[in-house]
């Protein structure tokens, strides 16, 4: 099996391996401070086309193969995570359900939008009362003249204050919910009714912005219902099936450059008269961290593979962001220890990416219900 990515990706990644170590992490300092990207790091954002990877040519983006795609995630990802936070909503979560769903009109209007990044997406599924159970979700979506009307309230959703489009997830009928009683919409900024309420005070990724979204009477003509009614929970479900190996992508690409970091001050820091890189205590650290990032490495490009195949990635998809995840935070916790006090410190940026980096095992599905869901499919008839 050629799970290689193309020549043309190849090409790609190296310019973006320049524009992280020349742009991207000189910029650090300050995003982490302020919370937000510089204006002109977004225009060379907007300029490399990295809003767009995911999205069709025919739409005004590069239409990369899954796992090309990946692999420049995995590549950005080396950078602040809240740079690749900002893009990747608009590559996957927040635009997936549009480029399989979405009529002509709405891919049309949309799609050049979210490729160009003169519009930022969100993806609004979780509420205070559905987590892990998506199905429980309470925000209804009920049928009126010329469209729906919403009512409800989310929460966590990444972007939730800067987006200008929200890929919305509501109950139609609630005896039916996950099984077609559940629909998706699109719903535009400034929509009478949809407001923004509270701004989480999150352990890391300052600025992800995950915000409440709320919806009072809010008016979605027939035009804003995003494939069938009933359909909202595979569309959900499918989305977020991408959105796993994305997430895996990333934290393959921060434990990646956690390592670095590691093997660096190994070969630095001296102490008892050599450098520390010289015990063995430190090497089977930096030798496990390798090894098992290698192993998530070529899951990822495995299941993307299966995926550009049209294989039904599910499980694998699971797999791989559970595997992936979990070990890019042992490998930021080993590469902490490796920094002794200095990891604990600010200046050494280590810190950040160990908050960041936890999230990982949270968002799109905890560990436990990429578990529970690979051992459903081993036990099933
Ligand atoms: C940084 C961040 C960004 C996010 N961005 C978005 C976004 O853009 N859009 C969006 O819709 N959501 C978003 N979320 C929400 C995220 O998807 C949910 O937090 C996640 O699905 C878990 O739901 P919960 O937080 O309600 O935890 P809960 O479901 O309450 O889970 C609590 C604990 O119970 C465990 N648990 C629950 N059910 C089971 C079970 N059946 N078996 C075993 N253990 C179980 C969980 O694994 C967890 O350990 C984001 C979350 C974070 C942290």
């Amino acid at each position: 099996m050629d799970t290689r990515i193309t020549q043309e990706a190849r090409h790609f990644i190296e310019g973006l391996t320049r524009f992280v170590r020349d742009e991207c992490i000189p910029a650090e300092d300050a995003i982490e401070e302020t919370g937000s990207l510089p204006e002109p790091l977004i225009a060379r954002m907007k300029d490399l086309g990295l809003f767009g990877l995911r999205i069709p040519a025919a739409y005004g983006g590069s239409g990369m193969n899954l796992l090309d795609y990946c692999y420049a995630l995995k590549e950005l990802s080396k950078s602040h995570d809240d740079i690749r936070a900002r893009m990747s909503i608009n590559n996957g979560i927040g635009s997936m359900a549009i480029v399989n769903d979405g009529t002509a009109d709405q891919k049309n209007h949309y799609l050049p939008l979210l490729a160009s990044g003169a519009s930022i997406a969100a993806f609004a599924l979780t509420e205070p009362g559905a987590g892990s159970d998506a199905s429980a979700i309470a925000t209804t979506a009920i049928k009126t003249a010329g469209g729906w009307v919403l009512n409800g309230m989310k929460h966590f959703i990444t972007n939730a204050p800067i987006a200008d489009i929200f890929t919305v997830i509501a109950v139609t009928d609630k005896e039916k919910r996950a099984r077609g009683g559940i629909s998706a919409f699109l719903v535009e900024k400034g929509t009478p009714g949809l407001s923004i309420g509270a701004l989480h005070n999150t352990m890391g990724g300052k600025g992800w912005l995950q915000a409440e979204v709320i919806f009072d009477d809010c008016f979605i003509p027939e035009t804003g219902l995003l494939g069938p009614v009933g359909g909202g929970f595979k569309i959900a479900m499918k989305t977020l099936n991408e959105g796993r190996l994305s997430a895996a992508a990333s934290a393959i690409g921060i434990g990646e450059r956690l390592l670095s970091m590691g093997i660096g001050y190994a070969k630095l820091r001296t102490q008892f008269g050599k450098p520390i890189a010289e015990f063995e205590a430190i090497q089977w650290m930096l030798a496990d961290s390798a090894t098992e990032l290698f192993a998530a490495d070529r899951m990822l490009a495995d299941t993307a593979f299966r995926f550009d195949c049209g294989e039904d990635i599910r499980t694998h998809s699971s797999m791989t962001k559970l595997f992936a995840t979990e070990a890019a935070f042992r490998v930021a916790d080993r590469v902490l220890q490796v920094h002794g006090g200095m990891g604990f410190m600010r200046e050494t940026k280590v810190e950040r990416m160990f908050r960041d980096i936890r999230a990982y095992r949270i968002f799109e599905g905890t560990s436990e219900i990429q578990r529970f869901m690979i051992a459903r499919d081993l036990l099933k008839d």
